[in-house]
């Protein structure tokens, strides 16, 4: 028995039915963009979010280059303004602040959490400050009383990258997603809710963003042949709104075994090589991925895939380490480089079985 990373056919057999009907329904309608089902889609993210507006749009990357567009285009921010955003980040949250012009400012996480540390914020924050990205890494709430703070006492929008968090909550309350300003999700086929090939959408409570959104994910078009912005084609189309609509109603039945295999890991793993997640609170995180550090983890990725244990690393390069990124490759970031050098992501899905954990458990402690 192999225990691969994440088997995405069984992730989408697992509601095959439903999905195929929905496929099908789209097909025979002859209606393909901006339509009932997108119309649906939208209306039932953002109830089950939390907030008033969800836009659909082409993937997760453009969901969150549109947030920071739209505070542009409304005069919220102007070109050169600086976005903190954790350095420890997939590259997505960071591409998203310099496509517009703006300047990242990295901050350090926190080693426990992962997430970005709110006590080296407000040392980061200068004049030209306007926005506080949090990015709820590996499926865990990054929101802190501390950076909600923060955001009131500067007057700094909140962005949340919820990429890797649909479901999560905050204190058992507020869905991440509905607690900033603005948030923008991603519809990867592998992340806790995604579609069949590429999706994206942003949520938010302001009716003004909501409509600029809007406009900028379709050509900038605010009428049919009207333009008030310069935007793009940046779309999803109907046959993904249909599969995700079918997908949503059994995403916290599927964040629950996450959550039951992740359990069952925080309990059996013992080995003093293995540094575990910590998981105060089990609403705020949603497992998209299961993060381990060790000191010596290519050698523990090698004995695991020995063993038919199939493992990611997320991510071996940091943002600042990267070609992109000239001008940040000197700088020095010790937590998120310590973390890009010892973390591994262990296999967890909604339909990975309880033996297979078993059986990693017991490769892993048997790792010396
Ligand atoms: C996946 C991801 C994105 C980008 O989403 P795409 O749909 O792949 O464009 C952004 N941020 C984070 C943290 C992600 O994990």
């Amino acid at each position: 028995m192999n225990v691969p990373f994440l088997s995405l056919k069984d992730v989408t057999a697992a509601h095959g039915e439903e999905i195929q009907a929905a496929i099908k329904r789209v097909v025979d309608s002859g209606w393909y963009l901006q339509g009932e089902e997108n119309a649906r889609f939208e209306k039932n993210y953002a109830s089950y979010i939390g907030v008033e507006h969800c836009i659909s749009c082409a993937n997760g990357l453009d969901a969150l280059i549109w947030i920071f567009r739209a505070y542009l285009e409304l005069g919220i921010m102007q070109p050169g303004d600086e976005v903190i955003v954790p350095a420890n980040t997939y590259i997505a949250s960071i591409l998203a602040i310099t496509e517009n012009g703006l300047t990242p400012v990295l901050v350090e996480p926190d080693m426990n959490t992962y997430q970005l540390d709110g006590s080296k914020v407000e040392a980061a924050i200068t004049e030209r400050t306007k926005a506080i990205m949090i990015v709820h890494l590996y499926g865990q709430c990054a929101y802190t009383e501390q950076i909600g703070e923060l955001c009131r006492k500067y007057n700094l929008k909140l962005v949340e990258d919820n990429a890797q968090a649909h479901g999560c909550r905050f204190q058992g309350g507020a869905r991440t997603g509905s607690i900033g300003d603005a948030a923008g999700h991603s519809f990867y086929p592998g992340k806790n809710l995604g579609a069949l090939g590429d999706g994206g959408a942003v949520t938010c409570k302001d009716d003004e963003l909501a409509a600029c959104i809007r406009a900028l994910a379709n050509y900038g078009s605010t009428k049919k042949y009207v333009f008030k912005y310069t935007g793009r084609n940046s779309r999803l189309d109907e046959i993904q709104a249909a599969v995700l609509d079918v997908k949503l109603k059994y995403l916290d039945e599927d964040t629950e075994k996450r959550r039951a295999v992740a359990r069952y890991y925080v309990e059996n793993i013992k080995n003093p090589a293995i540094i575990l997640p910590q998981v105060p609170d089990w609403q705020a995180h949603v497992f998209h991925l299961f993060p381990i550090r060790c000191a010596r983890r290519d050698e523990l990725q090698q004995y695991l895939a020995d063993n038919g244990v199939q493992t990611v690393i997320h991510y071996p390069i940091p943002p600042h380490k990267q070609e992109c990124y000239k001008e940040w490759n000197k700088l020095s970031f010790p937590i998120t480089e310590q973390i890009h050098n010892e973390e591994l992501s262990l296999p967890i899905s909604p339909t990975m079985s309880m033996e297979q954990a078993a059986k990693l458990v017991r490769i892993m402690n048997d790792f010396v």
